[in-house]
């Protein structure tokens, strides 16, 4: 089958093995070769068994990476995928999470994965189950899910997760991945059930039941860590992001921090806006990183997922130091991101756009870059015409 890129509304529909391949393969060659940056592991500090709850693809991806070959960690993913077929791809995760496990084994890392709903008991008795038989206990627990709907296991309700303001509809510029034609979004807001339901499903709830399940079957070793995601941003963006439906959602994650420090170390680590499949869908949000991508790459600064986490193990996490914070006692990755310096750069340049006139002073090519290159598509060297089995990766 010859595989091409589709993206509808900001979501590939298609993904390339060989190019996933690909995205994997050059993240674990810089992890195990950190070029530019000036940080390294402490190997006896660094995690020896890992859960990544959310494994396969963007920011939870990126940890079981430089876990594994930062930090030589045995590994478990739990991820929702979609298996290929003969005429069907899989789902990016599907691929990553193959080439991975590749790999691991490769260099001697056990490396296992659950596919199928975190949010069931059914997945977290099974994660729970194979920690049990291969590794004893855990380290570390990454909480890295991104999900538009989740199922309560308790009662079966379904809950959906919204993108949208809080009380007034919001109204702003936006660009599309694929033009770089400035648009305008209006986002009406959601309602009381939505916002709920959004919390429901990206809040703290779910962690805390994963959390609780492991410490009940004592599945957490001595000084374990566990640590969640989350995403603060500019001004420009809090309507839609930190003051609407995902940020309660977040503060709501934020807080069961707190709740598990009981039990453990837990953190939440806010980290920097990058093209991920989850982000590109938030409204705004793509003209936001057009402009963030462009200043932060012309001062040498910008980073992916990988140099991201790299950094949240290697300078904050296990940097054999007490792990810094802010005043609310979460990590932050956005620090770049949120320099004065960085946000007035954005800021003078959001201002000069203008609706149905292309994006000035951006670097959309970039964004796009990587969102394709999530899916396996984009890379040179990869003939797209050629026909493939979409089920060897
Ligand atoms: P992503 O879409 O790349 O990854 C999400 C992961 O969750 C995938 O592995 C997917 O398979 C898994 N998943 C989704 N639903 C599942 C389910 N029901 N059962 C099992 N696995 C499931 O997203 P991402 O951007 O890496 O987001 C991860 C976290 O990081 C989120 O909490 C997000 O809010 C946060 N974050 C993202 C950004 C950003 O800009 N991308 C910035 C800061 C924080």
């Amino acid at each position: 089958m010859v595989i091409t890129r589709k993206v509808l509304r900001n979501v590939s529909l298609t993904a390339h093995p060989l190019g996933c391949r690909r995205h994997v393969e050059d993240q674990i060659v810089w992890v195990k070769n950190p070029k530019g940056s000036l940080y390294s592991p402490v190997p006896e500090k660094m995690p020896a068994r890992v859960l990544v709850i959310g494994g396969s693809t963007g920011y939870g991806l990126s940890s079981r990476i430089v876990a594994a070959f930062g930090g030589g960690a045995d590994t478990i993913n739990v991820s929702f995928e979609r298996e290929p077929g003969e005429k069907k791809t899989a789902t990016p995760g599907w691929y990553n999470t193959k080439v991975f496990e590749e790999h691991a084994r490769k260099s001697n890392l056990r490396a296992f994965s659950v596919f199928g709903d975190a949010f069931s008991d059914e997945v977290k008795e099974r994660t729970a189950d194979l920690i049990e038989k291969e590794f004893g206990q855990v380290d570390l627990i990454v909480y890295s899910l991104a999900s538009p709907v989740r199922i309560d296991p308790k009662t079966g309700a379904t809950y959906r997760s919204v993108l949208k303001p809080i009380g007034k509809p919001y109204s702003a510029l936006s660009v599309n991945l694929d033009d770089p034609t400035i648009t305008r979004e209006t986002i009406e807001p959601a309602t009381a059930e939505q916002t709920e339901e959004t919390v429901k499903v990206m809040g703290g709830e779910d962690w805390k039941l994963w959390i609780d399940l492991l410490d009940r079957r004592n599945l957490l070793a001595e000084g374990a860590v566990t640590v969640a995601f989350s995403y603060i941003g500019p001004e420009v963006t809090y309507p839609v992001y930190r003051e609407g439906t995902i940020g309660k959602a977040k503060e709501d994650l934020e807080k069961t921090a707190g709740v598990l420090s009981k039990t453990l170390k837990a953190y939440v680590s806010v980290n920097k806006a990058l093209v991920t499949r989850a982000s590109a869908v938030i409204p705004v949000v793509p003209l936001y990183m057009a402009l963030l991508y462009a200043v932060m790459s012309e001062q040498g600064i910008h980073e992916q997922c990988t140099e991201q986490i790299w950094r949240l193990f290697t300078d904050r996490l296990y940097a054999g130091i007490p792990v810094p914070t802010d005043k609310e006692g979460r990590i932050r990755l956005d620090d770049w991101e949120m320099d004065p310096l960085i946000q007035a750069a954005v800021q003078r340049r959001w201002e000069m756009q203008r609706e149905g006139k292309p994006l000035k002073g951006g670097n959309l090519a970039l964004v796009r870059q990587e969102y394709d290159r999530i899916h396996g598509f984009g890379y040179k060297e990869i003939d797209y015409g050629a026909d493939v089995d979409p089920r060897v990766v």
